[in-house]
This record gives C-alpha cells, structure tokens and sequence, in this order.
C-alpha cells in the first residue's frame, strides 16, 4: 500500500508520457524514408518511375492532344520503398525524413512535361 500510494503521488505530478502529436512532434530518424521529394524541373518525363513503381503509386499518361506528358504522385498510395528514387536517371528525387502532415483529403501531385 505505501508504495501503491508513492506511485499515485508520482504519477498525479508528472506530466502526460505521450507526446501532445502534432504541436509537439518526435525528431525524425536521419535514414527514414517519410516523404517522396520531387524536382520537376529535373524530370524528363521518361516514365521509369512510373514503370517500376510496385503500388502504381506514380502514373505517367500522354495527351495527345497538347502533347504533353501528365504525371502523378499519389501519397496515400506510395509505400516509400524507394524505388524510383534508385532508378530516375535525373537524381529528380530524393527521400525526405519529415512525415507529411496528417490529413483525411488525398492530395494527388500533379506535373505535365512535353511529350
Ligand atoms: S524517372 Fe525521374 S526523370 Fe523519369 S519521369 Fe520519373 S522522376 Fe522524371
Ligand atoms: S517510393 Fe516506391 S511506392 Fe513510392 S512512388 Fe516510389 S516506387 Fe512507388
């Protein structure tokens, strides 16, 4: 019993051991693999990414119309294996280490180039 009331003491003066997330948010691993950074300026629109991407997370299509080259970057689909980031011959991207903000609306990139 007194060592049941010490800890009730305790624990009535500590502070909450959760983190209040996102006003207070944990630092990010230097190696995580939290966010698909893209340069389209760097892009050509070769379509690798888009190729080899395992969740179909990243979707090249041509308009034929106005010969230009749409792409898009789905987050709520990618499952940050990095793929692409190995294959782009362009260095066009890179793995960021801070998480995206949560959000219930699906954001989707989108990007056109020429054909
Ligand atoms: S692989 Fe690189 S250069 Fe090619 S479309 Fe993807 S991001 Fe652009
Ligand atoms: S990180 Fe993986 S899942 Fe995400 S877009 Fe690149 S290849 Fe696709």
């Amino acid at each position: 019993m007194p060592l049941m009331s010490g800890n009730l003491i305790k624990n009535l003066f500590a502070g909450p051991v959760t983190r209040p997330y996102p006003v207070a948010k944990r630092r990010s691993f230097p190696r995580a693999r939290a966010q698909l950074l893209y340069n389209p300026t760097g892009c050509t629109y070769c379509g690798i990414c888009a190729n080899i991407c395992p969740a179909n997370a990243i979707q090249m299509k041509e308009d034929r119309e106005s010969l230009r080259i749409n792409r898009t970057y789905d987050s709520f689909a990618c499952i940050y294996c990095a793929r692409c980031i190995e294959f782009c011959p362009n260095g066009a991207l890179k793995m960021g280490v801070e998480h995206l903000e949560p959000t219930d609306r699906k954001a989707v990139m989108r990007t056109a180039g020429r054909a």
